[in-house]
């Protein structure tokens, strides 16, 4: 090379190799993954991100010597002559003509990325980097990126405007004591908790929007279900109420499942996970038809209560699969939900869920002003700390609806995690700020 640096380049990805390269050079470049000594021969298992390549080294070989100098996570880049066999998992091997060492790791390893060695979660979270290279791990993310990707394709193609809105805030967007403070400049600030209050803005404007982005939530509890930050996917509609964007959600999620399903096939086997497209319509249970379902099985609660942990376990043994929850208690669902005409102690809510496990939160919101201000009150918050989104409602504010869809939590459905921190790639909870 000219500028006198390191040629790091390689020619092929191991997904690339097979028989039909036979007796072509190729350079490839990656990770050592295992070392193998079989009589005279010597293997080494190449990983890059597409998968693992066979660099069989013999006796004869001129770099034999220099494959004892590897170590386990070593990153290696590798010129050799592609080999047909049949013998071999990719039906093809490399023989190599020489070996060059990029970068060296530490002996041992905190974690064992073959994952032939069990670690508990915390090991696996501390040292996250090596943890992700396991293949069960890789998988995760390879379907959160496609379900994030075919979510975003799917509200493109139905005339949404993709929008950002701020993190930091002044006041709490929905009340509540799950805010965390910070300190910005002179002043106290909040994290985010939603999108809520500007998707609603941004309804009156560009009519159709969403947001997939983080907020904030100082989750008190620690469960499999709950993080500090956490990826929503938020939708706003309109001229829509919440049946019509009950089915925009169901026909959203079949079509994610169907993505996952075509385009994951490989990451699903790894994961041993079947994912069954769900039929549409979800169904579709009262706030009331479930809080008698829980009675008739001991689940000791009230009319208006929520429901209880425990009482969402209970359901998910009774209910598989995905189904939602309609009309609940205004008292219990944010003060922007729109109460029912008919009887405004129901309001028009729902969430959606899938088992025992609540993945979105929706309904019709309030578009009116006294309304809006009414319930604001009903809900002990200050209209004054809202003077800011209170004022848009003067300014042509549409009827409209929307939901909030709880990523982390899709993907712990499409993979079969049963915890959530398998599924964010650095998780935030009450415990955990690093790495
Ligand atoms: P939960 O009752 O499970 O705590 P929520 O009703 O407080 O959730 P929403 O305000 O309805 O949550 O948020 C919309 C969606 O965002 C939820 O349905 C869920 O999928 C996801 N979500 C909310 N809070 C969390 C959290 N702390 N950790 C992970 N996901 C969350
Ligand atoms: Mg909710």
């Amino acid at each position: 090379m000219s500028d006198g640096s390191v040629d790091i380049h390689k020619t092929h990805f191991t997904s690339e190799i097979g028989p039909e390269l036979d007796g072509k050079m190729v350079v490839l470049a990656g990770w050592v993954e295992s070392i193998r000594k079989l009589g005279g021969i010597k293997f080494i298992i190449l990983r890059d991100k597409e998968g693992r390549s066979q660099i069989t080294v013999p006796k004869s070989n001129s770099v034999f010597d220099e494959v004892d100098k590897l170590g386990k996570e070593y990153v290696i880049l590798v010129r050799g002559k592609v080999r047909k066999i049949e013998k071999a998992p990719q039906g093809a091997e490399i023989i190599p003509e020489e070996i060059r060492v990029l970068n060296t790791s530490v002996s041992p390893l905190p974690l064992d990325p073959s994952g032939k060695v069990d670690a508990n979660l915390d090991t696996q979270l501390d040292n996250r980097v090596l943890d992700l290279r396991r293949p069960e791990k890789t998988a995760i993310f390879i379907i959160r990126h496609e379900a994030s990707k075919a979510i975003r394709d799917f509200l493109i193609k139905r005339g949404f405007i993709e929008i950002n809105t701020p993190k930091i805030i002044a006041s709490a967007s929905e009340g509540g004591a799950d805010l965390f403070p910070i300190s910005y400049y002179e002043k106290e600030a909040f994290l985010s908790q939603s999108a809520q209050l500007y998707k609603e803005q941004m309804s009156s404007v560009f009519e159709k929007v969403f947001e997939i982005a983080p907020c904030y939530r100082a989750e008190l509890s620690r469960t499999v279900r709950h993080l500090s930050e956490v990826y929503t996917v938020d939708v706003e509609v309109a001229f829509n109420n919440y049946l019509d964007v009950m089915s925009l959600l169901e026909e959203l999620i079949s079509h994610v499942f169907k993505h996952i399903k075509k385009n994951c096939s490989e990451e699903l086997k790894t994961l041993n996970r079947e994912l069954p497209v769900p039929k549409t319509p979800f169904p579709r249970y009262t706030y009331t038809e479930i809080v008698e379902k829980l009675q008739a099985e001991g689940i000791e609660m009230n009319w208006g209560e929520d429901i209880s942990t425990q009482a969402y376990r209970k359901l998910g043994e009774m209910l598989r699969g995905l189904y939602f929850i309609v009309d609940w208690p205004t008292a219990g669902k944010p003060f922007y939900i729109m109460p029912r005409k008919d009887k405004p102690e129901i309001c028009e809510s729902f969430d959606l869920m899938y088992e025992w496990l609540e993945l979105a939160s929706g309904g019709t919101r309030i578009h009116k002003k006294d309304m809006l201000i009414e319930r604001l009150k009903e809900q002990k918050l200050n209209p004054e700390s809202f003077a800011f989104h209170l004022k848009t409602y003067d300014w042509g504010m549409p009827p409209h609806a929307g939901w909030g869809l709880g990523l982390d939590r899709l993907v712990m459905v499409l993979t079969g995690a049963e915890n959530i921190r398998d599924c964010v790639l650095y998780p935030r909870d009450r415990d955990r700020l690093t790495p």
